[in-house]
């Protein structure tokens, strides 16, 4: 018999690139920025020092990054301020992630600072509560919109306050235009929310969200975690918090917070029920070698992480910068659960995106590492329709950008439509969009594409 050679099998040395996920952001960067020069590393890891130096108006802001941009940038931003419709809050630790020398272009920057130069006006078919949160909400504080789990929010305030916020209905304090809901913040508003979860034995999960868990003082989140353990038909919950990605500090330099986290997960798990983490991060730059130490702790004492991510333009909206952020997460034991359409929320058109960049970047990204660690990229019917895969649309015009959406698990008959952001419409597209009856007639026509009528609309 003769023996055939064959040549060893070999994949290619990986190139330098495909492992920047590895290379993280050490030592103090904040230095960069001559405001934090002086701050050593103890001051700057403080959770409270973060927290009491994170800027609240826009003239802290400015007085921050005073001498690291020229007043042309001040001048747009503080416009920006005056149009938009969510308060200011950032965390030194986000400003230090900034790169000063191209705020324009730098991606936290656009998530955090609103410029008037680059706003662009809604899209005519947007309201402030896009997704109908307040038509699902039995009590308040709670939403119930899928049968067997539930939304919680128990406070409103967050350790930022994002540009793009879903709930900047009701997030932060009023601003100049919008009044904002008052929802629960009070242990005492609570007693309801628990009382409602207890007598909808269908509910089995619950999302702990906000606001933010992070704003929750340690003895509430021992409250809420037991409170709702000791529901028999409670089987797993959620703490849906930011805080990871704009403070990672408080993970290291919180003990007590950690601990109140840490012990609601341990009495869940020998209840057999899971209690996890939900974060959220946007771009790989947010994740630095301080959050590499955080979730490091998290996964150490057997807290698990998912992250769900908002899709928005000249952020995250490329395939590489998609892979990179995943890629980062899951080298830190985060793991990458969704990417979020951006909602049709007011005041943040320009970071919208049409679902034909989800389609493509989605297409890129699976495949390109474990399948566990490979988001579902989403899109929030708005009207309550809840969160559907981008794939699955019943018409989506690329033309005119409108797409169309059934959820028969939610409500079922019902069509829901999104709208691409206008500016990735051809111009003639754009002006018909100003007339208010081709508006009905582009919407009744992809609603016949689909199979549905304008009378079964969310
Ligand atoms: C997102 C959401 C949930 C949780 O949905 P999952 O798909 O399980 O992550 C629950 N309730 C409401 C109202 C939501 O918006
Ligand atoms: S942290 Fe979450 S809830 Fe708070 S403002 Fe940002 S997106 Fe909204």
């Amino acid at each position: 018999m003769i023996e055939l050679e064959k040549p060893p099998h070999r994949t290619p040395p990986a190139p330098p690139a495909s492992l920047e996920h590895r290379s993280l952001r050490d030592g103090a960067f904040w230095h960069a920025l001559p405001h934090y020069a002086e701050v050593d590393e103890a001051t700057f890891l403080d959770h409270v020092w973060q927290a009491r130096h994170s800027v609240k108006t826009p003239e802290e802001l400015f007085e921050t990054i005073a001498g690291v941009v020229d007043a042309a940038f001040i001048a747009d931003a503080r416009h920006g301020f005056e149009d938009a419709p969510m308060a200011v809050r950032v965390s030194p630790y986000l400003l230090a992630s900034i790169d000063w020398s191209n705020p324009y272009d730098d991606p936290i920057r656009r998530q955090f600072i609103p410029l008037r130069s680059t706003a662009r006006p809604d899209h005519p078919r947007l309201t402030l509560d896009s997704l109908h949160e307040q038509q699902d909400s039995p009590v308040p504080g709670l939403i119930h919109r899928y049968a067997d789990k539930a939304l919680f929010l128990p406070l409103q305030t967050c350790p930022v306050y994002c540009r793009f916020c879903t709930r900047s209905y009701a997030i932060g304090p009023d601003t100049a235009g919008v009044d904002k809901l008052a929802l629960g913040k009070t242990p005492e508003a609570w007693g309801p929310v628990f009382e409602y979860i207890r007598e909808h034995s269908e509910i089995e999960d619950i999302v702990i969200s906000g606001g933010d868990a992070y704003q929750l003082a340690p003895k509430n989140i021992a409250l809420i975690g037991d409170a709702l353990l000791a529901i028999p038909h409670v089987r797993r919950m959620r703490f849906a918090t930011k805080g990871l990605a704009v403070m990672p500090m408080k993970i290291l330099t919180d003990p007590a917070w950690v601990d109140a986290l840490v012990g609601v997960v341990e009495r869940g798990r020998a209840l057999g029920k899971e209690v996890v983490v939900h974060t959220h991060f946007n771009h790989p730059s947010e994740i630095s070698a301080i959050t590499q130490r955080a979730a490091a702790v998290l996964f150490e004492r057997g807290v698990y992480v998912r992250n769900q991510t908002v899709l928005m333009r000249g952020v995250n909206d490329d395939a590489a910068t998609m892979l990179l952020l995943v890629k980062r997460l899951e080298y830190i034991n985060i793991h990458p659960y969704y990417v979020y359409m951006h909602d049709l929320v007011s005041g943040v058109e320009d970071l919208r995106t049409p679902v034909q960049t989800a389609l493509d970047i989605e297409k890129a990204v699976r495949g390109a590492t474990a399948g566990y660690n490979t988001p579902t990229f989403i899109c929030d019917a708005p009207g309550g329709g809840g969160k559907r895969d981008v794939h699955s649309f019943e018409w989506y015009d690329r033309e005119t950008g409108v797409s169309v959406w059934t959820a028969p698990s939610v409500k079922p008959g019902t069509y829901f439509l999104y709208f691409d952001p206008l500016a990735a419409l051809a111009p003639a597209m754009q002006a018909r969009w100003g007339v208010p009856e081709l508006q009905d007639r582009m919407i009744a026509d992809a609603l016949a594409h689909a199979g549905g009528t304008v009378a079964a609309l969310a």
